[in-house]
């Protein structure tokens, strides 16, 4: 079979640990044989993290700013074992958060569905997709823990020094304050971010907060969401035969339990977080998790959801066998190549794209698959298969298809 040809680099950041391993034997069966495979390469991997100063993660994103389109491998985020483990300069910041404060975006994360791994709620016929705003509220507060009795108020000063104050409450003894914000700029980012993937994915857009309780707070970001729908996205979502529906948070969480899935749910930063474990656990697993980076001017960088197997890759360093998941990691892969394909109008990778995510499909569905996926089956005698093997029994699907 003739290669096929790509015109654009994909913006390619190499990872750590077990990822890193399984991103090499991911390009060598399932990328390099069947493409022609374009990259500009960013080493994120601690080690070069290190000696460039962490300037690598910041050319990186830089790059898919140039680019448009990014597939990272998993990284370790330091902490202080990493720091005396990899002899670090110092505690380099998280890459993920790096790359998302260049690119400004909303992080999507979408459950990948295979037959034998059921959702516990058995009405979810299609993945529900989590956009969670990355900013700000509970995750930047100030808080006091009032020890008497005694006035709180909340007082914001101008520049000129006028001020608007509020009173928080008359304390009669002991009790616990706490100070939110969020910007308008950061909201409208995550707004214009979910209104550009929802057209993207051509799926309806859910957004929910508690704006009846939190008039001002909350309910700006309601207003925002809908001015910026009205004025820049109405006619595109109509013309993509899509909608955006607006509630509250309350009933949104009714909603999603009794729906069919396949839409994408924006979630304020706290809903984000517990929500998106809720349906990632309910989906089955964190190794079938797919994560997108989606910035309000469209760039676009895919991951996996999951970290770098940290475990499994000590275990692989001492010569013992691995049944490492690599389905997330692939998914990255296929997501920034159907991207690539269609910025560059090359169907042919797109359909590449389609072609390899159905031969993991298929692979799984057929009862071959990895230690995390066969402990969660409903498919009766699962056969095991380790991790580099369970990528080449990908490979074996996907060379029949182009056979
Ligand atoms: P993790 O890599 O997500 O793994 C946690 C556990 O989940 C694993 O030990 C394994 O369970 C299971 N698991 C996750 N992915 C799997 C896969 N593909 N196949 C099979 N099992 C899988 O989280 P971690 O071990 O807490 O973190 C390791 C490093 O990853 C840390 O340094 C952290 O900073 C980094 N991290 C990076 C990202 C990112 O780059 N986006 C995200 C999260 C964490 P068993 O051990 O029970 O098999
Ligand atoms: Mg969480």
């Amino acid at each position: 079979m003739e290669k096929i040809k790509m015109t654009t680099p994909l913006v390619e950041m190499d990872g750590d640990e077990m990822t890193r391993i399984l991103w090499k034997i991911i390009k060598d069966e399932l990328l390099h044989p069947f493409i022609d495979l374009k990259t500009e390469y960013y080493d994120l991997g601690l080690a070069y993290r290190n000696e460039t100063d962490d300037q690598v993660t910041i050319d990186s994103a830089e790059a898919t700013k140039k680019y448009g389109v990014a597939v990272k491998c998993a990284t370790i985020t330091p902490n202080a074992a990493r720091v005396s483990e990899y002899s670090l300069k110092e505690m380099w910041k998280s890459p993920n958060g790096t790359i998302r404060a260049i690119l400004d975006g909303t992080v999507f994360r979408t459950p990948i569905k295979v037959k034998g791994i059921e959702p516990c709620v058995s009405n979810w016929e299609q993945p529900i997709t989590i956009a969670r705003h990355a900013y700000g509220d509970v995750y930047k507060n100030v808080e006091i823990k009032i020890p008497e009795a005694g006035k709180a108020e909340l007082v914001y000063t101008a520049k000129d020094g006028s001020q608007i104050k509020e009173t928080i409450f008359d304390f009669e003894g002991p009790g616990i304050i706490q100070g939110q914000h969020n910007t308008v700029k950061s909201i409208e980012s995550f707004a214009r971010s979910c209104f550009t993937y929802a057209l993207d994915q051509k799926q309806e857009l859910w957004f929910a907060t508690k704006d009846t309780i939190s008039k001002k707070y909350d309910h700006t970001f309601k207003d925002i969401f809908q001015e910026i729908f009205d004025k820049e996205y109405k006619e595109k979502f109509e013309a993509a035969g899509i909608t955006y529906f607006y509630t509250l948070i309350d009933d949104a969480v009714a909603r999603v339990m009794k729906s069919k899935g396949g839409f994408i749910w924006a979630c304020k930063n706290y809903d984000g977080d517990v929500m998106s474990d809720m349906i990632s656990s309910a989906f089955g697993s964190l190794a079938m998790m797919t994560s997108v980076l989606v910035s309000p001017e469209g760039y676009y960088e895919y991951e996996a959801a999951h970290g770098t197997v940290q475990r499994h890759y000590y275990k692989h360093l001492n010569g013992e066998e691995t049944s490492t998941n690599s389905v997330a990691t692939i998914f990255a892969w296929t997501g920034a190549l159907r991207k690539r394909g269609e910025l560059d109008s090359l169907p042919e990778l797109m359909t590449f794209a389609d072609n390899l995510e159905k031969a993991c499909v298929d692979t799984i569905e057929s009862g071959r698959m990895t230690k995390d996926l066969a402990l969660i089956t409903q498919i009766e005698n699962p056969t095991v298969l380790n991790s580099e093997d369970f990528i080449k029994e990908i490979r074996k699907s996907l060379e029949k298809v182009y056979a």
